[in-house]
């Protein structure tokens, strides 16, 4: 280590809260712009869930793939709770909460004028098949 004041570890568990789930909740202040626990490595911010990764589990993510929250707890970064996942599966699963019901009222339109399949509609939409399914057969969104 280089000299200067002693720094706290990155993976430091000062900087998590372990809750019932065993995630490791972040508690500091610090997130990047998509709101995921981000640590300042020698004054360059990096995602702090890369660094547990990498430092705990020698994990290292390849290019065009991210790690994903398998508890879906945004502030965990515990390593045994990501996936590494390639950036359009991560867009999938990212977007599958995101659809809005005017979306969803238009997805279910379409499919009824029965010239749109499903999988076309999941590309379209950038949602899993088995979410469009879902969707038609009125299994989530039942109220819409
Ligand atoms: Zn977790």
């Amino acid at each position: 280590m280089k000299k200067g004041r002693p720094r706290i570890p990155l993976t430091s568990s000062t900087r998590y809260k372990v809750n019932s789930n065993g995630c490791w909740v972040w508690k500091l202040k610090h997130r990047t712009h998509s709101g995921f626990p981000e640590v300042s490595d020698k004054g360059i911010p990096k995602v702090a869930t890369r660094i547990f990764a990498k430092e705990i589990k020698d994990i290292k993510v390849p290019d065009g793939f991210v790690l994903f929250q398998k508890c879906r707890n945004r502030s965990c970064v515990n390593p045994d709770h990501l996936e590494i996942i390639s950036k359009a599966e991560s867009v999938r699963r990212g977007n599958a909460s995101k659809l809005i019901k005017s979306e969803v009222v238009i997805i279910r339109r379409i499919y009824a004028n029965g010239n749109c399949s499903q999988s076309r509609l999941s590309e379209k939409y950038g949602v899993s098949q088995s979410q469009i399914s879902r969707i038609v057969n009125y299994e989530r969104w039942i109220n819409l």
